[in-house]
């Protein structure tokens, strides 16, 4: 019997030791990835990216730091301002100037994309780095994406100073990918440079701060990954991200390019999520840390790929990788990816065979392995469920997770590691650490093998962890004492906490703590980390030791736990997002409004639109309500559609007509009833379908100044019906600003913003 008493002291200080590695590990590693530290702008070579000069750079891009959407006087001044940079830095700046539509957010508006290019010396393919020049209407964007811009005209001007490479670069900074992409849309439909893209690099945010990932590639993106890899100082990048950001509803301009099979890398920076899209990303949110990495990652990049020999479509190939604690990155082919899977477990068959003379308990110990691998993680993902209903049913349903992400995470984390550590103290009674140890190499070596050929992104997950179980069973297998075989077991839960932790942080940066998925897959892959301590987790003489560990671990989960509830729902850091409308129709009518049943407006808002207010349909169009107040009419001047000429082509009408809206007007949306079968609209050669549509209402959103004056022709199954024209100022009358400041600071304006809309209607 090798499970002596000796022994199982032996395995429960070894328990302990991991327990507590895991733990620090944890704050270790998500301490480095908020602390982003610039380094000094003497250390930096000359040539290099230097966040001083963007910042420079972008608070002269911000001026007062308005909002500048789409095709607003705003955006002309940043445009204006872009343009003068580049001719100063000696391009020959080109502006895109068309009507660009989406048909999957029914939108068009004039873009106008700037093109700077650098020419290589081969001609041929381009490079195209690329960043929007756009806000939301409710925030300058000095994150998203003022900062990418930034960013793009010091990498411009960098690349501006070297000799030409082999191949050419060129600068795109697109203008509405806020309303919809439509300024990549543009450009990959039309410019004649697009057929020249050999490689796109975005730059983007999701935050104000956090870390530079590259989070997203193309489809065969292999070689551009592999140079990212080369040129990255601290890398922050994984396929893991990629998968996720799939399963999020966000786009950016790079959507446009993968869709046409062009392949290309992605960057963004992604913490403080709740100033996103908001006034509050503005040029004091800005880390500059995230600004430095963001700079560094692109223009050395750039500055590679500017002489690197650039293979075509699928020679590129699709890829795993991951950096290793942002100290660099370990990447390889999914075909590689799934050999070795498949080698591994055959080695890892034959070292166990090799091991079953150290356990005992014959193949029970190893089904106990296996087992205790799926109850960790299954345990972990219930974990997660019970905590967040408890959420829910204390703080009401939406936003159940409130404010404090370190209360928050301590309450999941310290919940999910003693509930499966109990469990395993149980499961490991009476079976054999070795077969323990075996069993757990056989579920990482198994989801290795499904996840390699089902899910190759996240397959480094359990594929770095394998080839560890796989190297120690070998060496464990040969003539050793018992104390060095025990030992040999510890390396593959090292390796786990190194690769799956990082994930699991990044899981709650993309995901957050609300909404249900990121809760559930945080707690599962927690589990799953605390899983590889099973082995060691034998009871034997150790019983104190296991009680304290319990006392601490109920400790904690009991204040965190107390003090995540106890967090305010919003703070002026993480403020509630709440929109105010005024509403006007063509009655006479006007109303405020601010806040549903499920955004539930602060008492200072209620306070101020009075003791009248409450729940109310407001829009024909959609069955949501909001808090509102009647107001007198501020009598804005409405928009209207002109109907130019109707005529009858093949059995269906061509409405042709021109929309009139106020110079001040900054959209206009048409609302076209089911009934007059809508089944498309051209616009400036730009053709949105509607063929497919089932909605009661079709939208068709028109954005910026130049939607006065616009033409525009419906394909219609029948004429004769009524359609609402809504049209959108930015400014509120007095009544709703009021409104709008009882908000106070927590609470604010985010994506669309504050908005006075005029109704009306009119006969198609
Ligand atoms: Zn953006």
């Amino acid at each position: 019997m090798s499970a002596t008493i000796r022994d199982r002291r032996w395995y429960s200080g070894i328990f302990v030791a991991l327990l507590i590695v895991l733990v620090v590990a944890a704050f270790v590693i998500r301490w480095r990835m908020d602390t982003i530290k610039p380094d000094a702008v003497g250390d930096k070579p000359s040539g290099a990216f230097i966040y001083e000069r963007a910042t420079d750079v972008l608070a002269d891009l911000l001026g007062n730091e308005a909002p500048h959407p789409v095709d607003s006087a705003a955006n002309d001044e940043v445009r204006r301002k872009i343009l003068a940079r580049l001719n100063s830095q000696g391009y020959d700046p080109d502006v895109q100037d068309v009507t660009s539509c989406v048909s999957a957010e029914q939108t068009c508006a004039r873009v106008r994309n700037i093109v700077a290019l650098r020419e290589g010396a081969a001609g041929g393919k381009l490079i195209l780095v690329t960043a929007h020049y756009d806000s939301v209407p409710a925030g300058p964007g000095a994150s998203d994406d003022g900062a990418g811009v930034a960013i793009l005209l010091e990498t411009a001007r960098l690349i501006g100073q070297k000799p030409p490479g082999k191949n050419s670069v060129a600068f795109l900074f697109t203008e509405g990918e806020e309303a919809g992409l439509l300024g990549a849309e543009a450009f990959a439909s039309r410019h004649p440079l697009a057929g020249r893209v050999a490689a796109v690099v975005n730059m983007e945010a999701r935050g104000t701060s956090g870390q530079s990932m590259m989070f997203e590639t193309g489809s065969h993106s292999g070689w551009l990954v592999n140079a990212f890899a080369s040129t990255s100082r601290q890398p922050s990048a994984n396929s893991l991200i990629s998968a996720v950001y799939t399963l999020l509803p966000n786009d950016t301009d790079l959507s446009v390019f993968k869709e046409r099979g062009i392949q290309g890398l992605n960057f963004a920076y992604g913490e403080n999520f709740p100033l996103y899209h908001t006034p509050l990303d503005n040029l004091k949110a800005v880390d500059p840390g995230s600004l430095q990495q963001q700079g560094d990652n692109v223009y050395d990049l750039v500055d590679k790929l500017m002489d690197a020999d650039l293979p075509d479509g699928d020679a590129m190939g699709s890829v795993v990788y991951t950096d290793i604690l942002g100290t660099g990155m370990l990447h390889w082919s999914t075909l590689y990816g799934q050999i070795a899977a498949i080698a591994l477990v055959l080695l890892f068959a034959f070292a166990s065979w090799r091991l079953r003379r150290f356990d005992p308990y014959g193949g029970r110990s190893v089904l106990f392995g296996v087992l205790g691998f799926l109850v960790s993680l299954v345990v972990g993902v219930a974990v997660a469920y019970v905590l967040n209903y408890a959420q829910s049913a204390v703080h009401g349903t939406t936003n159940a997770w409130h404010t404090s992400s370190l209360f928050n995470r301590l309450f999941l984390w310290s919940s999910v590691l003693l509930v499966v550590v109990s469990l395993q103290r149980l499961l490991a009674r009476k079976s054999s650490p070795v077969g323990l140890w075996i069993g757990m190499g056989w579920a990482w070596l198994m989801l290795s093998v499904a996840t390699c050929f089902a899910l190759p992104g996240i397959s480094y997950l359990f594929l770095l962890p394998s080839v560890l179980f796989v190297v120690c069973a070998l060496i464990c297998s040969r003539p050793l004492t018992d104390d060095g075989r025990y030992m040999l077991q510890v390396p593959p839960a090292l390796a786990v906490f190194v690769v799956v932790i990082p994930a699991i942080f990044l899981v709650e940066i993309m995901l957050g703590f609300n909404g249900g998925l990121g809760i559930l897959v945080m707690g599962g892959f927690i589990g799953v980390t605390a899983s590889v301590i099973l082995p060691f987790a034998q009871s034997g003489n150790a019983t104190r030791v296991y009680a304290y560990v319990t006392y601490v671990g109920l400790a904690v989960v009991v204040v965190s736990g107390a003090l995540s509830f106890r967090a305010p729902a919003y703070t002026a850091q993480r403020p509630q997002p709440l929109n105010v409308m005024y509403v006007q129709d063509d009655h006479g009518k006007a109303l405020v409004a601010a806040g549903t049943a499920f955004n539930h407006p602060p008492e200072s808002v209620l306070a101020a639109l009075g003791p009248d207010a409450a729940l109310n349909n407001v829009f024909p169009w959609t069955d949501s309500r909001f808090y509102t107040v009647a107001v007198p009419t501020a009598a804005l001047p409405p928009a209207r559609l002109t109907i130019l000429n109707t005529t009858n082509v093949g059995g269906s009408w061509q409405v042709t007509a021109r929309i009139d809206a106020d110079e001040h007007a900054s959209m206009v949306e048409l609302l076209i009833p089911r009934a007059a079968g809508l089944q498309a609209i051209e616009v400036d050669g730009n053709h949105l379908d509607y063929s497919t549509s089932t909605r009661d209402h079709n939208p068709f959103i028109c954005r910026g100044a130049s939607c006065n004056g616009r033409q525009i022709t419906m394909t219609l199954k029948e004429t004769g019906h009524e359609a609402i024209i809504a049209v959108e100022y930015r400014q509120l009358p007095e009544k709703a600003a009021a409104v709008a400041r009882a908000r106070g600071n927590l609470a604010t304006a985010r994506s669309d913003g504050n908005q006075s809309l005029v109704l009306g209607t009119v006969q198609l």
